[in-house]
């Protein structure tokens, strides 16, 4: 089913060049565009960054011809509900994972693994689900997507010393709080606060209940939890009052997440208000699939379109919202075109038979990018996609005999 090319060669150093790069996107909104037209990398590292005739382009295996069309980072979706195997009752997971790679995703982050059929409550069972889903996901990426998985929702009688037994076995979030037992205000704060103090982030269930037993906080209640993100602002699905939203990005400083399977209106509004407050580097986006609202495998795109359509935002700086920004609240080394970054990489272009001129407009209008190529790790492994609106100009890739 896999779609690989080429196949991916034995050695660890394989070299990569991306030439021809119309348009570069850094990810960062510090400077969303970077003047060059060629990226190096060397065993899946982004090596050089440049115009072609100062890059050292010598001895490539792989030589990717942008044909002037636009590159920018993988797009990171910040909040999934992943199981880990094949079955859910949800959806079918690989197949899942497979048609979001096809609309751009190369990174995953699990905001809990809420769909596990008899998800375990009690202290040993979250534990072990967490670390498990961690442990399969790091093993084996679906489709050559990055996973980042084992998201413990709180429950009641975890203890202190739960969060550094998970910690040190490499749990790095906090699934949503609000859909675990935890009910109260003064334990979940406690948690959460255990789990900074090792080294682990947490995001909040945000908004009206999404399904029969996640519940309502309020946004005050949120601000005194203090999560890393507030998770889905604009509701799981139903949205709090603009007045409760406002009030949430006025009363802290931590990152706002705008979801695919939100409130539409309301995700408009805090990024206006974001926008105003001169604090954009704060949106990150996520898609909150798969969930009783679908499977968008272009979830991440549609949002970007909307955002910057909608919102009235330059499209090179929504980008930034789904990849660099949610690297740096998440910590993660991909998201940013930069020397030392991996190169998850975006090869994309105008649809045909847009209105938009070039790529950002058309994005500014509301319209999705073609997909051409992604690449995980410098590894080409689609061309083009089978879910994005056919691009107008495709790149290539050759493999070079030695
Ligand atoms: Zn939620």
């Amino acid at each position: 089913m896999l779609d690989l090319f080429p196949d991916p060669a034995p050695s660890d150093e394989r070299k990569v060049v991306i030439e021809n790069i119309g348009l570069l996107l850094s990810g960062r909104l510090e400077e969303p565009i970077l003047d060059a037209d060629t990226i190096v990398a060397v065993a899946g590292t982004i090596v050089e960054i440049g115009k072609a005739s100062h890059c050292n382009t010598d001895g490539a295996d792989i030589i990717v011809d942008a044909c002037g069309t636009t590159v920018c980072p993988g797009l990171i979706d910040g909040h999934t509900h992943p199981t880990f195997g094949e079955y859910s009752p949800r959806t079918d997971n690989h197949s899942w994972i497979f048609n979001c790679l096809h609309g751009g995703t190369t990174t995953m982050i699990s905001a809990g693994e809420v769909h596990i059929a008899g998800r375990p409550s009690d202290r040993i069972g979250v534990k072990a689900l967490a670390i498990a889903a961690q442990r399969s996901f790091s093993a084996m990426r679906p489709a050559g997507v990055k996973m980042i998985a084992g998201a413990p929702l709180l429950e009641e009688g975890l203890l202190e010393e739960d969060f550094q037994e998970m910690a040190e076995a490499g749990i790095e979030l906090i699934g949503e709080v609000g859909i675990g037992s935890v009910a109260d205000v003064e334990t979940a704060s406690r948690m959460v606060a255990w789990a900074r103090a090792n080294g682990m982030r947490s995001l909040t269930h945000t908004g009206g209940p999404s399904i029969p037993g996640s519940r309502l906080m309020a946004a005050e209640e949120i601000i005194e939890i203090d999560p890393d993100v507030i998770g889905h602002i604009n509701g799981g699905h139903t949205a709090f009052a603009h007045s409760e939203i406002r009030c949430l990005c006025e009363g802290c400083s931590r990152a706002i997440e705008i979801v695919h399977n939100g409130n539409s209106f309301a995700a408009l509004y805090a990024l206006r208000l974001a926008t105003e407050m001169g604090q954009l580097e704060r949106i990150v986006l996520g898609t909150d699939g798969p969930s009783g609202a679908g499977v968008p495998a272009l979830g991440m795109l549609r949002m970007i379109a909307m955002l910057a359509s909608f919102g009235e935002l330059p499209a090179e700086q929504v980008f930034c919202f789904a990849t660099g920004n949610t690297a740096r609240v998440h910590q993660l080394p991909q998201g940013v075109i930069a020397p030392g970054r991996p190169a998850d990489l975006l090869i994309m272009d105008r649809a045909q038979g847009t209105a938009g001129r070039t790529l950002l407009e058309s994005v500014e209008l509301g319209d999705l990018p073609g997909i051409g190529m992604v690449l995980i790790d410098g590894v080409p492994l689609l061309r083009p996609s089978r879910n994005t609106p056919p691009a107008t100009v495709l790149p290539t890739a050759r493999r070079v005999l030695a």
